[in-house]
């Protein structure tokens, strides 16, 4: 038995979220119940839910002039039906208008800022009230119990992110939390991964958590050197994972994959059992929609948050394209399924030494830092040389253009050349998706 863990479990973690404001114990419970409730059940759970956040937006100007202009009282909705009267929230909406403001009675100080760069390389600022975050990390919670990681559990994250990086502080309370450890994919080179394998050796992690292609290249790289590293099971998150990639990752990790689909907005969206047959929606808080016709196509995602009240997220086109799963789980759980979910894509891309640097954590640590940026792509066409391709707005300025050729440096080192093209906007690639960094490198990305 790991004491530490027991006592991080049973102790530690709880007495940070308290500390913090968060309250999770009646959330789990709760939860644990409700993954097992009927279809019926579940869908009257979340119309319930649906018309309280519904009543709670006219508390913020934004749905108040929203609701006005469409002649929509939040009295109207009685069925799923009547919220196709409200037009979708759009990332413009959310920068121009609804993030400008919280709902009334709600302070800057008492709410959890979230940016990201979503998947479609256009940042986007949203801040979620502390009741909300505390059912969002128990649902992170209860989605991490499936692939059997639980609170106190070490846990191995490749990540666009260290712990290094933090301030003491932060590293301690990671100790007594969270315990994970991390690889991080802006430094995705051999000595970085081979550190972070031996700490996967000292410390024997029970799941293995990271971008999906960033954890297929790590699961390349151990099957290439004839090494053997086991987990009881891997969690692949934040873009697509291919099928190619999914018995790769088990093969060489001799555990099973669990896709998860989240955003920085909303936490937690979906996640597989262990059935692994479609990815279950965290339907008690989160609403979602297909838009469309064809069922058998993937179709855009509309996703209502039910429960931020601070600044609600209706019908939000979040730039993803999903799947529905028909038909009950063998698991037992009537949460609804999505049979896949696509959206980001990105490549890896390369520093002038060849070192790989992956796109998304690119998209998260970098261009959400920088002014005036509306959408951006980066394009690699030689290893010496980047695209980088802009919509501005604005509040782009010089000192917007300085700070980017700084990042590029940063990240790619000094030698890397860089031109930014300013564009009206960025096309999506044939398949309609958006891809955020493109390596058009003759070796075709490869090592
Ligand atoms: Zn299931």
């Amino acid at each position: 038995m790991d004491l530490v863990a027991a006592l991080v479990k049973h102790v530690t973690h709880d007495a940070f979220l308290r500390r913090d404001g968060y309250d999770l114990r009646r959330h789990r419970t709760a939860l644990a119940a409700s993954q097992f409730l009927s279809t019926d059940e579940l869908r009257a759970l979340q119309l319930a839910r649906l018309r309280d956040i519904v009543a709670a937006a006219a508390g913020h100007p934004f749905y108040r002039r929203r609701f006005r202009a469409c002649g929509f009282e939040p009295g109207d909705l009685r069925d799923f039906a009547d919220l196709a009267r409200l037009p979708l929230l759009t990332k413009d909406d959310i920068r121009d208008g609804l993030g400008a403001t919280l709902a009334d009675g709600y302070s800057r100080g008492e709410v959890v800022h979230k940016r990201t760069g979503g998947s479609t390389g256009v940042p986007v600022h949203v801040d979620i009230d502390r009741a909300a975050m505390s059912l969002k990390k128990a649902a992170t919670e209860r989605h991490n119990g499936w692939a059997g990681l639980f609170p106190g559990d070490r846990l191995a994250a490749v990540w666009g992110d260290t712990s290094a990086a933090q301030p003491l502080r932060a590293r301690l309370r990671n100790a007594m939390t969270a315990r994970a450890f991390y690889l991080d994919t802006l430094r995705f080179d051999p000595p970085h991964i081979e550190a972070f394998l031996a700490q996967v050796r000292a410390k024997r992690p029970r799941v293995l958590m990271g971008h999906a292609h960033s954890i297929f290249r790590l699961a390349e790289h151990v099957r290439d050197r004839g090494g053997k590293i086991s987990f009881g099971g891997v969690i692949t998150t934040a873009m697509v994972l291919s099928p190619t990639e999914r018995r790769v990752i088990e093969e060489v990790f001799r555990a099973p994959v669990f896709d998860r689909y989240g955003c920085e907005e909303l936490s937690i969206i979906a996640s597989e059992c262990e059935a692994h047959q479609g990815l279950h929606e965290f339907a008690e808080g989160v609403f979602v929609e297909l838009a469309g016709e064809r069922a058998d196509l993937p179709r855009p995602l509309i996703l209502t948050d039910l429960s931020n009240r601070a600044m609600p997220l209706i019908r939000y086109e979040i730039g993803d394209y999903g799947v529905a799963e028909a038909g009950a789980c063998p698991c037992g759980r009537g949460l609804p399924r999505l049979r896949e979910v696509s959206g980001r894509e990105a490549d890896f891309l390369f520093t002038p030494d060849r070192v790989p640097v992956f796109g998304i954590s690119i998209l998260d640590t970098f261009i959400i830092h920088i002014p005036g940026i509306k959408q951006a792509q980066i394009v690699q066409d030689r290893y010496d040389h980047l695209l980088l391709r802009v919509v501005r707005e604005a509040r782009f300025t010089d000192e917007s253009l300085a700070l980017l050729g700084r990042r590029v440096r940063e990240v790619f080192g000094e030698r890397m050349r860089h031109e930014v093209a300013f564009v009206e906007r960025i096309e999506p690639t044939a398949s309609g998706k958006y891809r955020f960094s493109v390596c058009r490198i003759d070796s075709g990305g490869g090592e």
